[in-house]
Parts: C-alpha cells; structure tokens; sequence
C-alpha cells in the first residue's frame, strides 16, 4: 500500500471555503493512487476561543477538563472534511484520537503520543476510505482524553507518518514552505528547497513559527521526510530531511529572532561558589526556561553581575521569585524589555571557521550593539536591541549570502 500522510492547519481549515479547497486537494492524491490519511487540525482560532472559556469560568480550570474542551476543535474540522469528501463521491470518515486509538502519555496538556493502532485505519484504507484523523489529540490509560502541547497536530501527523510507515508526510499550510528568514519582516527573505532536521529544530525552537519543534524532533528520530507546502498554492514548498541530502554550499542556512524576551541583570551579586545555582533553582522549579546567560568576571573576585534571558511572560514571577530569595544578594536589578534574540543556524557552521568573527562584524559595521552572546554547534545567537531587529536580520541575510540558499 502506497500510503500518504496529508496534514492541514487551522488556517487552511479556517473557513468552509478553505475546507472545499482541501478536500480538493485530497481528492488530487486518492486519483494519484495514494492510500490518504488526512490529520487535520482545528479552524484557525478555535482552540484559543475554547482555551479563553476555560480561562473565564475558573482561574485555575484543571487541565485534564481543559483537554476534553481543547480537543473539540478538531473534530469539527475534521468531519467538515469528511462530509465534503463524501459529497464529492468519495468514502470518508472522521477519527477522533481515541476511536483508533491514539494512546499517549505524560502530563493532560503536554501528553506524548507512545503508540497508534493500526488496524481499523488500515482496513478502513483497504476498502478505499479516506480517514480524516483528529491532530493534537489522544487517549492515556485512564480512559481520559489527552491533548499533545500546542500546535501538536504536526506531531500527530508524523507520528501517522512513522506508525502507518508512510511514504510521505506533506504538511499543508499558509505559507509557501520554510523560509531564510520571516518574509514578514523582511522582502529579502527566501523560500529554502530543502532543510536538515537539525537545522529545522534550531529554527522552529527560535522563532520560525511554521511547524512545532517537537515534531521535528519525532520526524528526525524516525527519519520521516517531510514536505512543507501552501494549501493556497501550487508551487513547490520545503523539503525537510537528512543532512546528507543537502547540497547547499552555504554554511549558513537561515535567520531566526524573537521579540518577547526578557533581560534581567543582578548587579553586585556575591562571586562564590552555588550562587548561580541559588538563583537559577527556584526558576527552575516554577517552570520558568532560563535562556542565555552570561556572568561578568569580577575584577576584585567578591562581587559580580549576572545578566540572563526569560521569556516576556515569564516577567512578573521571575521579579517576585528573586526579590523574595532569601539565598541571595544583589545591589540591583535592572530589567530590559525592548530585547530581541537573532540567531544564525546551519550545519556547515560546525566545520567553517570565522563565522562568528563574520557576524560580530557585519552588526559592528552597522552600530549594532550586541547585549549577550550564545552559540550551539550550529547555531548562533546574540541579544540586541529590539529596533535594530530588522536591521540585523537584514544584514546578517546579505553578510551571509542568504538570498542564493536553497
Ligand atoms: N489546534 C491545536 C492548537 O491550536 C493544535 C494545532 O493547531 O496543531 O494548538
Ligand atoms: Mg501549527
């Protein structure tokens, strides 16, 4: 059985219109000779509207009550799809993750899909039926739904990809594949033919918003090729694959940033040792993701200043947790919002030297102050101010010669 899996977003399940659109383009696969298993994810905007419910009637709505409201979302869409395709004269019907089922583990609200059962799929494509399968959604072993994070039906989908040893895994979506840079902040940016895995992952953890980092993850561990394309257009999307499939000569390969970061400095912090640990701990234990860090070398060993980066939201909690820490003393904090994280990402990186030196200067040129430096095998990122945002990226695109990456 040639098997496909054919995932769509919310926003190319947005509007009845747009769900006609797609059961037309699954239609294009079953006449190509395809097996076609469709995941869907909800209309764009429904599962936030359903979060924001939750949100209202309780501040401290249980998350294993917010995963039966969350998962409605996709089982509109996906009989929407289904009743179309059955209007078009093909067999079709609707999944829901737990009819399968699709068991997961884990936490309600982050659950881990652990196995899918196959059979009924299977049978069902064997009589020439089109499953349409709720994304983000599954079942644990209390008989309870789960939901995947955010943004988790494209682990749903790869996760099809992998159990129904799919050919192929085409995620359709609103823009025309993964691109250099975001297109929406600048023109320069370019759509790339093909992509690693790992290159991705750095890019979707960084801010490129086009498919949900554990999903790259999943697709990396079981070597699941994945195309990314509009379901708006016809032109080809990105491919997303193993490292030995690129043939770009191109060091660098793309250029992400965020704009809700955070940056905090503790002046006069005590320079001995478990001090940074007496910080970090109890952020740690909220929850709270402590980016880059940098502490200064002091000059008189006996006081330091420690400056790291949190997420925006995070702002509020992490003032209250170290001005309430007993374990710690610092003569000040000094906190900076207007902050933006660009990062440099790519493969090649790890074997060409220089490029760190390339970056730290095409900014200088231009007066950029870099605020805080990290860097990965292949990746390297620098704090700055957040109006120089589109500068850097516009820079660091020409230094680097992005507009010929494909
Ligand atoms: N509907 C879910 C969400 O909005 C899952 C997804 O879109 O992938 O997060
Ligand atoms: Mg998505």
């Amino acid at each position: 059985m040639k098997i496909i899996v054919l995932k769509f977003g919310g926003t190319s399940v947005g509007t009845l219109k747009k769900i006609t659109k797609v059961a037309k383009i699954i239609t294009t696969y079953v006449k190509k000779k395809y097996r076609v298993i469709v995941v869907s994810s909800a209309m764009s905007g429904v599962t936030n509207e359903l979060l924001s419910k939750t949100k209202k009637i309780s501040q401290n709505f249980p998350n294993d009550e917010k995963d039966v409201i969350l998962s409605t979302g996709e089982q509109i869409s996906c009989a929407l799809i289904a009743g179309k395709l059955i209007e078009l004269g093909f067999k079709s019907r609707s999944w829901l993750g737990w009819q399968l089922p699709i068991v997961t583990k884990g936490n309600y609200s982050s659950s881990r899909i652990v196995k899918i059962q196959k059979s009924k799929i299977i049978n069902y494509l064997k009589k020439g039926g089109i499953p349409i399968i709720t994304g983000f959604q599954g079942i644990n072993s209390d008989y309870r739904i789960t939901t995947l994070e955010r943004g988790g039906s494209d682990t749903s989908a790869i996760l099809c990809a992998k159990f129904f040893k799919a050919e192929k895994c085409i995620i359709y979506t609103d823009v025309e594949g993964v691109y250099t840079t975001d297109p929406n902040l600048t023109k320069s940016a370019k759509k790339i033919n093909k992509i690693s895995y790992e290159e991705m992952l750095e890019m979707s953890s960084l801010g490129a918003k086009v498919m949900q980092p554990t999903s790259i993850q999943e697709a990396r561990l079981n070597r699941i090729e994945i195309d990314v394309r509009s379901t708006f257009s016809k032109k080809p999307g990105t491919t997303i694959t193993k490292k030995k499939n690129i043939l770009s000569k191109n060091n660098i390969r793309g250029i992400s940033f965020t704009k809700n970061d955070a940056k905090l400095t503790l002046i006069g912090v005590k320079d001995r040792p478990g001090v940074a640990a007496s910080i970090f701990k109890p952020l740690y234990e909220n929850s709270i993701n402590v980016d880059m860090v940098v502490q200064n070398i002091s000059a008189d060993s006996r006081e330091t200043d420690l400056t790291f980066t949190i997420k925006l939201e995070d702002l509020l909690k992490t003032r209250k947790l170290l001005e309430n820490n007993k374990l710690i003393k610092f003569k000040k904090l000094i906190i900076n919002k207007d902050v933006s994280k660009v990062s440099i990402i790519g493969v090649g990186m790890v074997t060409t030297p220089g490029v760190t030196y390339r970056m730290f200067r095409a900014l200088a040129k231009k007066r950029i102050n870099i605020e805080v430096i990290s860097t990965s095998e292949i990746k390297i990122s620098v704090l700055i101010n957040k109006k120089n945002l589109k500068k850097s990226v516009e820079i660091l695109h020409q230094e680097f010669k992005l507009n010929n990456n494909l």
